[in-house]
């Protein structure tokens, strides 16, 4: 995981390119396979995140003047990125294998 103060010391390009890369606070929600900056626009999903992003345009050349309001709500929206339905409901079928053997 990269610190606030780790990132605010990257270019422009640097940041452009850790972007790009979806490292943290980029990084994809598995449940939609977006990260949070797909989230600044229109869509269905995850409409809480949208609407802490939606007076927010995200870009190249904005993100480092954005990054330290972009990585608060990164780390408000932290439970999107841990509780994947689908990953619970894979552990409890395994338990429930193992309890059966
Ligand atoms: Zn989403």
């Amino acid at each position: 995981m990269y610190t606030l103060s780790e990132l605010k010391q990257y270019t422009t390009d640097q940041l452009a390119q850790h972007w790009l890369d979806g490292n943290y606070p980029f990084d994809i929600i598995g449940s939609c396979d977006n990260c949070l900056t797909m989230h600044a626009g229109e869509g269905t999903c995850h409409l809480e995140l949208r609407r802490a992003l939606y007076h927010l345009n995200p870009s190249v050349a904005t993100l480092s003047v954005l990054l330290p309001e972009l990585y608060a709500i990164r780390q408000q929206f932290q439970h999107l990125y841990t509780s994947e339905p689908e990953q619970l409901e894979q552990v409890t079928r395994e338990s429930r294998e193992l309890v059966a053997v």
